[in-house]
């Protein structure tokens, strides 16, 4: 279904949005954000802001549901994998690397454990929200490895005795302190990006991103 407004999908609630509303606005998009609404329109530019979970961005883009999308390389690269596991439509344009949500995905491992590098993770049961960056991270180095799945609550994994080992975001490592865990190896470092779904669209709303891109430029290098 297309329209002529630009669709662009953002996180409603969570780490990237307060950063992602502010660049639009820096940008020059005029919108209100009222209520628990799903849509909300620019007021000065034909463009509709779709407010959803993070996890649901990587598949609006590329089932070429929105234009465009911002969200974490980390799942991006997870659904990406995914889907093309499952023979989905898994492309997507990389416009542009945003100057936030940055953050690394993490092997870790009791605080204590002896450790000399990746072949100590060998048998070990990973507990993660990201097992398809696990298993090619572990596939590359040939290190054999099973995985838990969790979508929350990565962190207690070990201790609850779900788990060895967990990989999980990581900014500052307090949380992994807390539960008595250290970083073992980092398997992503990843931030805010700005994607494009491969659809083809009109003159007029590619015209309207390519300037949106010329001003996101403009806010980030004004910031450095
Ligand atoms: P949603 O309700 O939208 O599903 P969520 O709980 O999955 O939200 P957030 O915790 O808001 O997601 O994180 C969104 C993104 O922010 C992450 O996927 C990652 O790219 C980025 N990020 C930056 N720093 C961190 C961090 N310290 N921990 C987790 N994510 C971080
Ligand atoms: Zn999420």
């Amino acid at each position: 279904m297309q329209t002529q407004r630009l669709r662009i999908a953002i996180q409603k609630k969570g780490r990237l949005s307060k950063e992602c509303q502010d660049l639009l606005k820096r940008c020059g998009v005029k919108f209100n954000m009222v209520g628990e609404r799903l849509v909300v329109h620019a007021e000065n530019m034909p463009i509709d802001l779709l407010l959803v979970r993070d996890d649901d961005i990587p598949g609006l883009i590329m089932d070429g549901v929105v234009d465009l999308g911002v969200i974490g390389e980390n799942e991006l690269e997870e659904v990406s994998l995914e889907r093309s596991a499952r023979h989905e439509a898994s492309d997507y344009l990389k416009l542009r690397r945003l100057d936030f949500g940055g953050c690394r995905l993490s092997i870790a491992i009791d605080k204590d454990a002896d450790y000399n590098g990746p072949q100590d993770l060998n048998g070990k049961r990973i507990a993660t929200t990201y097992p398809q960056l696990v298993k090619r991270y572990m596939d590359n180095i040939g290190v054999q490895f099973t995985t838990c799945m969790l979508n929350g609550s990565v962190e207690v994994a070990p201790r609850a005795g779900l788990a060895d080992a967990i990989c999980d975001l990581v900014s500052t490592g307090a949380t992994l302190e807390a539960n008595g865990l250290k970083e073992a190896e980092v398997i992503l470092r990843s931030k805010a990006v700005l994607i494009q779904s491969m659809a083809v669209i009109s003159a007029e709303k590619q015209a309207l991103i390519e300037r949106l891109l010329i001003r996101i430029q403009g806010v980030i290098q004004a910031k450095e």
